[in-house]
């Protein structure tokens, strides 16, 4: 997760918020589908309730927020630089309909509502949420067979189980 708490909750705190707790939970991977397949499941979810459920309890007993604030968030500034992923999102321009889905969704600003059939690979962050939102299908992860090599090293180096967690 390198330093994506410690971001998170430079960004909270820029917009006037106080990070009390923090949490790790699990879902399948975006690009690489067959990582963590299935997740969150129940255990996922579990952990989610139990992470509420602790700072319902911890608000309810400690005066203010400032002294609710959660202990230590990891990471380091400055932040990790980020080294882009070789995989972007390929667009079946005759299937779009230009409903605008895809612009609003996007994270980054990579598609404008004007030209949504296009997509700023230098602003793209390859999370493929235009992906699942476009209704049309007009939009996909392409890659062949270079994504589904990488795909296969990577669940093979994301072998092994990795747990939900979180911290107050
Ligand atoms: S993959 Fe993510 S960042 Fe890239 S264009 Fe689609 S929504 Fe935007
Ligand atoms: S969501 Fe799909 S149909 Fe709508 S503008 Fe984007 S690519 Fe076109």
């Amino acid at each position: 997760m390198d330093d994506t708490f410690l971001e998170m909750a430079d960004v909270l705190a820029e917009g006037g918020f106080v990070p009390v707790a923090l949490g790790s939970f699990v879902a399948h991977h975006s690009l690489m589908t067959n990582v963590a397949a299935g997740r969150p499941d129940a255990d996922d979810l579990a952990a989610v309730r139990a992470l509420a459920a602790q700072v319902v309890e911890k608000l309810a007993h400690v005066d203010g927020a400032e002294a609710a604030r959660v202990a230590a968030v990891p990471g380091n500034r400055p932040y990790r630089a980020f080294g882009g992923v070789a995989f972007k999102p390929e667009v079946n321009a005759g299937a779009c309909t230009a409903c605008g889905l895809c612009a609003r969704a996007c994270p980054t600003g990579a598609i404008t509502i004007a030209d949504a059939a296009a997509t700023d690979a230098g602003l793209c962050v390859s999370c493929f949420r235009c992906v699942a939102v476009c209704p049309e299908g007009a939009r996909s992860i392409g890659g062949g067979a270079e994504l589904q090599a990488a795909r296969d090293a990577f669940a093979q180096r994301c072998a092994a189980r990795q747990e939900s967690w979180f911290s107050l």
